[in-house]
């Protein structure tokens, strides 16, 4: 390998234009730190004059050379520069001059493109944007401002939206409008499709309102969990959409008022107070997860007992918390089971004995049981948001929190797109191997 071709290599330069002199290299003092600044010349032969693009000929002559230094990727930790010699011509077809362009920048740029694809692509890990800055040699403000180019250069395509719809929100940084900020992804692959800075119809309405008509009726289900502003605004821009409530959501809501009735129950017994206490998980337990014939030694009853005794004892202290409980498990088992007969039976023949804490709830269930039974009936649920919401946590900490909505929401999708994008390669991949 010639001497160029190894320096080429070295820099990891496509640009077969630039070449290096013997004294390439030198220990150079920038800012007080020893860097690394590597001489480079660019010149060639241009096929016409940028300017008024007249073919190369005798009347466009070389005319000096513009020097400019390029930020380039880390060599052997130390910060590195490119002090190029750029080529001028001069045109005296149109009497001005021009200077030769090179795929390893853009003209007025000083960050080489490879730089700045690292930092694109340390952005789309779960890694602070100071850590990228001084990992990269750049600036904070440069690694923002990369972030929101690279996110811009993906636009939202307001004339398709996937058959089924997630929606769900999350606490939002402190300059948001909301204070919780609204996130939606299709449920088919879990493709996070944006994300809006206020979860309310006010703002929800008009941004939905930008995807045209077919999009908006082509969306044939949406999955909530049962925030009654969604249930309005889906009624009025998804017209053909049924509304899921997410199986999740409603498993919470009885067993919150279960937990509820069972805490109350507690601290008006204090003599069983412990025993609520240490086994309050039992009760929330699905029936068939239950033992009966598994015997441990229990410091609370001060014997051997198996779960199922122990729910026994609790249960037949009080008939409004076994009512509750049978009907907390009743609703529960219909669920997995996916039977709505079973479901509607429930609620359309309560109990008198239900806490007042599940007579709430049973009301709630009464008032969505449509919406419930597109629960039952379909499979869509809003688990593929978990991870998304889980990972927009990480970034609202190593961010330290963000000030700027906008760049929050910049790095989330970019961070997603990536994973997301990785996920679907290693599918791909393990596919084929099959
Ligand atoms: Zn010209």
């Amino acid at each position: 390998m010639s001497h160029n071709n190894c320096i080429l290599t070295l820099l990891d330069l496509k640009d077969k234009n630039i070449t290096f002199s013997e004294n390439w290299m030198e220990d150079v003092q920038i800012n007080g730190i020893r860097s690394k600044v590597i001489s480079g010349i660019l010149s060639f032969q241009p096929t016409h004059c940028y300017n008024c693009g007249h073919l190369f000929d005798s009347q466009i002559i070389k005319h000096g050379f513009k020097t400019s230094r390029i930020k380039m990727m880390k060599l052997s930790g130390f910060d590195t520069y490119l002090d190029l010699k750029k080529q001028r011509y001069k045109c005296r077809h149109c009497d001005r001059t021009f200077t030769l362009k090179t795929s390893l920048v853009e003209s007025n740029c000083y960050l080489s493109n490879p730089l700045k694809q690292a930092i694109f692509l340390e952005a789309s890990h779960k890694k602070s944007e100071s850590d990228i800055a001084r990992e990269l040699n750049v600036s904070h403000s440069t690694v923002n401002r990369i972030i929101h180019t690279s996110y811009e250069e993906q636009p939202l395509h307001f004339n398709s939206l996937p058959k089924v719809l997630c929606f769900d929100e999350f606490k939002s940084v402190k300059s948001a409008e909301g204070a919780m900020s609204f996130i939606f992804c299709d449920a088919s692959n879990g493709k996070l499709i944006d994300i809006v800075e206020d979860r309310r119809l006010s703002t929800l309405k008009p941004y939905f309102m930008r995807f045209s008509k077919e999009a908006r009726e082509g969306v044939t289900h949406v999955v909530i969990d049962m925030y009654a502003p969604y249930m309005t605004l889906i009624k009025e821009v998804f017209p053909n959409a049924k509304i899921v409530l997410d199986k999740f959501h409603v498993v919470q809501l009885l067993s919150r008022a279960l937990n509820k009735t069972r805490i109350r129950f507690m601290n008006q017994n204090k003599e069983f107070y412990n025993k609520f206490k240490h086994y309050w998980r039992l009760l929330l337990k699905a029936q068939e997860d239950i033992h009966s014939t598994h015997y441990f030694y229990s410091n609370c009853f001060k014997k051997q007992i198996s779960q199922q005794e122990i729910i026994d004892f609790l249960l037949a202290l009080d008939p409004e918390l076994k009512a509750t409980y049978d009907f907390y498990q009743t609703i529960k088992q219909a669920i997995k089971l996916r039977n709505f007969d079973a479901f509607h039976h429930a609620i359309q023949n309560p109990s008198d004995l239900l806490s007042p804490e599940m007579k709430t709830a049973l009301k709630t269930l009464t008032n969505y049981q449509d919406y419930i039974k597109n629960t039952i009936e379909t499979s869509y649920t809003n688990g593929v948001l978990e991870g998304i919401n889980n990972k927009i946590k990480v970034i609202k900490r190593m961010a330290f929190g963000y000030r700027s909505f906008y760049h929050f929401k910049a790095r989330i999708l970019i961070i997603h797109k990536y994973t997301f994008e990785q996920k679907n390669k290693r599918n791909q991949t393990a596919q084929r191997a099959a």
